[in-house]
């Protein structure tokens, strides 16, 4: 049984932006997304997005802003069937030297405290090799799509500890990969 799926936002969710999503006016949901969502839901699982907003440490975008977007987001994937139940954010820049940036598993650490889960039993599925490390340092399943930044280089740039992390087109791809692996029949 799957205890618990945690995704990455930008290039899982929606579209990545080199200068980042800023604003509600900046996001884009990527396509086949919202069906994805309610078809994860299913499983029963907690469902948490982990994501690096470093945006918030160049000060590009405040910390209520990036709040406003996932409040948005959260709302528009209910009334679309599904579920997101939490965020978890790191707010830091890559010099700060925290403890969350992925490919630290900070943000693992923390969904896994909040809904109380044996990361053993969750998969997390990203866009970017970093959510693949962050994943795999804390004996965490992952599943990469292809949606992403690193798109159609992701198989050349795996480091020989992760050749087994299955990389799939897009988050539907993924969520079928799940329900595969759970044989779970419900629909
Ligand atoms: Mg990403
Ligand atoms: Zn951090």
């Amino acid at each position: 049984m799957i205890a618990g799926v945690f995704l990455d936002r930008d290039g899982v969710l929606n579209r990545e932006r080199p200068d980042y999503v800023k604003g509600w006016d900046e996001f884009q949901w990527l396509p086949g997304v919202m069906p994805a969502l309610a078809r994860l839901a299913k499983l029963g699982c907690p469902i948490a997005v982990l994501t690096n907003q470093s945006a918030i440490a160049r000060g590009l975008v405040s910390t209520a802003t990036v709040a406003a977007i996932h409040r948005r987001m959260q709302a528009e994937v209910a009334a679309a069937g599904g579920r997101i139940d939490a965020f978890f954010v790191c707010p830091h820049h890559p010099d700060d030297g925290c403890d969350c940036r992925k490919p630290k598993p900070g943000l693992l650490r923390q969904a896994a405290a909040h809904f109380q889960l044996d990361l053993a039993q969750c998969v997390f599925i990203g866009d970017s090799i970093t959510d693949a490390q962050a994943a795999y340092a804390v004996y965490c399943a992952s599943v990469l799509v292809q949606s992403g930044r690193q798109g159609p280089n992701l198989p050349s740039l795996l480091p020989p500890a992760l050749q087994d992390v299955p990389i799939v087109p897009d988050l539907a791809a993924a969520v079928a990969w799940l329900f595969d692996k759970e044989s779970v029949a419900i629909e």
